[in-house]
């Protein structure tokens, strides 16, 4: 019988887990820094590059490690320069990744799961089947990806294509807490990909545990879809309200901003014409928000096939907007939707 040894994906590792592979075959950790430059600031694409190891440690390394590849489907290119890629999974699953630039800044917008358990009424993801969690690998992977596809690797920090991250593609971070959070320690690490605190993103639907286990473990920033005011409209839209209502909610973020001081939590709030978009709605999110260090992102709604709703006129979005600013003298801006000829945009990503 032949026994096949499958080789480890060594974007699954992180430097610590790598120090100890090398202590225990005798060497020195340092090696584990070399690997993760050859990694994270070169950018290499096979391990065989590796040129400054002898040849008999490279050969123990490429034995026990690989470097797979995520595989492009499908890559649609928006007019707004938006680029979304359907990529394949190494067991054939897919995953959407989207990159957006703008003037001073190019943001990947990564997701966490294959579909989601969460079925969002608004969400096009929310309509695919739940299939797996990602790997580290696979969260990793996606950045890797889009940096070879825009050559941006051996860049200084200012000539870096992508310089934000947020986890609002396929799925619920939260759910997904290990892989996740062991992803953003790995894109911060300062000597590999270096992406700074500040800008990384993570939004969740609202699930409470890990909102409060997050305010110990990660000081990167929050995004909470918070998407209405009142708990019956917010049950139909975001259905794990049902289980952690807007108070229950707002409790955990109040215990977030007690431990993060420093941060500013953005809530999001979907624009859905006749559903959560009239001035008594801005009122009560004034009344909610008003004790946060926070901002509100109104973000209009992104159609998709089949979808039920229809996005509120732009007088609506900017008389929200107007009231909060005003009224409640909170800041709030309007996300432009980018990339949604391409079915890009926040909500549109769906592998089916
Ligand atoms: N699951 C996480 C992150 C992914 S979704 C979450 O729900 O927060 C990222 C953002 O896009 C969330 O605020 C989500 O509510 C919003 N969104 C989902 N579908 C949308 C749509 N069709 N139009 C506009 N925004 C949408
Ligand atoms: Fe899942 Fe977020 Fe979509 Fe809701 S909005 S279904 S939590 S991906």
């Amino acid at each position: 019988m032949w026994l096949i040894k499958l080789k480890n994906n060594i974007y699954n590792f992180s430097i610590d887990e790598l120090k100890s592979y090398f202590l225990n075959i005798d060497e020195k950790t340092f090696r584990a820094e070399q690997i993760w430059n050859w990694l994270y600031v070169k950018g290499i694409s096979n391990l065989k590059e590796i040129n400054n190891i002898s040849n008999n440690l490279l050969r123990k390394i490429i034995c026990k490690y690989e470097i797979p590849k995520l595989k492009v489907k499908k890559y649609l290119h928006s007019k707004d320069g938006t680029k979304k890629w359907l990529l394949s999974l190494g067991d054939g699953k897919e995953i959407e990744t989207v990159y957006i630039p703008e003037k001073n800044r190019g943001t990947v917008c990564v997701s966490s799961q294959v579909g989601c358990t969460l079925s969002c009424s608004f969400c096009h993801t929310g309509t695919m089947k739940y299939l797996r969690n990602l790997a580290m690998s696979e969260i990793i992977g996606q950045i890797i990806f889009v940096k070879n596809e825009l050559d941006d690797w051996r860049k200084n920090s200012d000539e870096r294509k992508v310089t934000n991250i947020v986890f609002m593609g396929m799925g619920e971070p939260f759910y997904n807490y290990d892989n996740v959070l062991k992803s953003i320690s790995v894109l911060t690490n300062e000597k590999g990909l270096a992406f700074s605190k500040r800008k990384i993103t993570l939004s969740t639907s609202g699930v409470v545990p890990k909102i409060l286990n997050f305010k110990e473990d990660s000081d990167v920033n929050l995004a909470v879809s918070l998407h209405a005011a009142f708990d019956d409209v917010r049950n139909d839209l975001v259905p794990i309200n049902k289980k952690w209502p807007i108070k229950i909610l707002l409790n955990a973020l109040k215990d977030y901003s007690v431990r993060r001081r420093n941060k500013r939590i953005t809530f999001e709030y979907i624009m859905l014409d006749g559903v959560n978009d009239s001035l008594v709605d801005a009122k009560e999110l004034i009344k909610l928000i008003k004790p946060f260090r926070a901002k509100i992102n109104l973000i209009p709604f992104n159609p998709w096939p089949g979808s039920k709703y229809k996005v509120s006129s732009s007088k609506k979005i900017n008389e929200f907007k107007k009231y909060i600013l005003e009224k409640g003298q909170i800041v709030a801006t309007v996300r432009t939707p980018r990339g949604n000829d391409v079915l890009a945009a926040c909500g549109q990503l769906n592998s089916i």
